[in-house]
């Protein structure tokens, strides 16, 4: 069987590697360089603590951590792109993405612990043992905040990279970079392949489209678009300090967490809301001004610090915001997977669409979010 994957970002490479590593002959069909979309410029929080008023959303992205460890430790890679430093979150913060839990912390924590799900509420003495860099009187008159031991993040380049490598050493994947895709081909009512901006046509048995928020961009086609709400975000990167931060902090005004030699990683809802399409990456950008001082309250030596670099990506999010991962109605031996979050299903998605594909066996977990939702009225 021979597949073709478009898009290598984080989900690409996941199902590119668990397609060729099951023996499937897989080309991989990147626009650029691989690593260069959405998944380059996230927060890559991997976690299932703000999923729980949803009983099937917290249920997939418990699987999306699960798969995490196991690739992780597949690949000997916890400490290498799987990072978990544990999560402070302050009360009041914002969520990345759709705020599925914003009840009361007695509440959330109670709902946690029934879950099994390791939180702990920390105060004011906690915090500057953990994070004695922070201003003391950092919670504000909160005086708590809450402590998820054993979340993390993905660097999400560093596991694109290692997954990509991985599948080409081991189990012969093509790697096609710099090779956009025109179109996707399809006849009688099957996806054949793909043909490339250059013209090119590679014939395929199955194609599977993980462009992210370009996912409508490869088709050729109207009418298999999945409506898409993307929405932008930006991030800022200090230059690398002497200054810690240990843990990934989510504070009511900015997210913060290390990013390797010495930088750190920030970004804050509001201030994403005020991006719009012509904004330009700088570190000038206001909003990474603002985010390096909101950086300097918050750990006082690390005021007049200033931004690196600044990078703004567009989410890819599905209409109403939840997950589109499956097959379309009216066209067979073609998937799709577009997600928010997508950082925290990614090693999960690899497996999920490995099992349907070969066994004709859809995860459970996808039930409520799949493509055909879209599709249905016009069915
Ligand atoms: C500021 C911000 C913070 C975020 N925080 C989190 C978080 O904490 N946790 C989390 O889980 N998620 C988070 N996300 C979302 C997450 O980053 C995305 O869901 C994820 O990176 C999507 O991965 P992907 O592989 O689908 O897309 P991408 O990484 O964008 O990959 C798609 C690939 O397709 C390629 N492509 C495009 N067009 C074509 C074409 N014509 N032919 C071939 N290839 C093509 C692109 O070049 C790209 O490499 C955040 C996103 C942002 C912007």
């Amino acid at each position: 069987m021979k597949a073709i994957v478009i898009g290598a970002g984080v989900i690409g490479a996941a199902v590119a590697y668990r397609l060729a590593e099951a023996g499937i002959d897989v080309t991989l069909v990147e626009a650029g360089r691989i690593a260069e979309g959405t998944s380059l410029t996230s927060f890559a929080w991997v976690s299932a603590c703000e999923k729980i008023d949803s009983e099937s959303y917290y249920r997939l992205s418990l699987a999306g951590v699960a798969a995490h460890c196991d690739l992780a430790a597949e690949f000997g890679a916890e400490g290498v792109w799987y990072r978990r430093p544990g999560v402070i979150q302050w009360l009041g913060a914002g969520y990345e993405g759709l705020a599925l839990s914003e009840s009361p912390l007695e509440q959330k924590l109670a709902r946690l612990h029934a879950l099994g799900y390791p939180a702990e509420i920390i105060g004011a003495d906690d915090l500057s043992r953990i994070e004695p860099n922070l201003r003391p009187d950092a919670l504000g008159i909160d005086g708590q905040a809450i402590h998820y031991p054993e979340d993390g993040y993905i660097e999400a380049p560093v596991m694109i990279a290692a997954l990509v490598e991985a599948a080409v050493g081991r189990f012969g994947l093509e790697l096609r970079t710099h090779a956009p895709v025109r179109r996707v081909l399809t006849a009688n009512g099957r996806a054949t392949g793909v043909e490339t901006a250059s013209g090119e046509i590679l014939s395929a048995d199955i194609v599977v489209n993980c462009a992210g928020c370009w996912a409508n961009t490869v088709l050729g086609d109207p009418a298999l678009e999945i409506p898409l709400a993307p929405t932008l975000g930006l991030i800022a990167y200090t230059p690398g300090t002497g200054t810690a931060v240990r843990k990934v902090l989510r504070t009511p005004r900015l997210n913060v967490r290390a990013d390797g030699g010495g930088r750190l990683l920030l970004r804050a809802n509001d201030l994403d809301e005020t991006l719009g399409p012509d904004d330009v990456a700088r570190p000038d950008h206001p909003a990474a001004v603002e985010l390096a001082r909101r950086l300097g309250e918050l750990v006082p030596s690390l005021a007049g610090i200033g931004a690196e670099a600044a990078r703004i990506a567009t989410r890819p999010i599905p209409g109403g915001g939840l997950p589109c991962v499956g097959t379309i109605p009216g066209l067979d031996s073609y998937w799709v997977a577009v997600t928010h979050g997508g950082i925290n299903t990614s090693a999960f998605i690899g497996i999920a669409l490995r099992d349907e594909i070969l066994q004709g066996r859809a995860a459970p977990e996808y039930a409520p979010y799949r493509p055909d939702r879209f599709f249905k009225a016009a069915a």
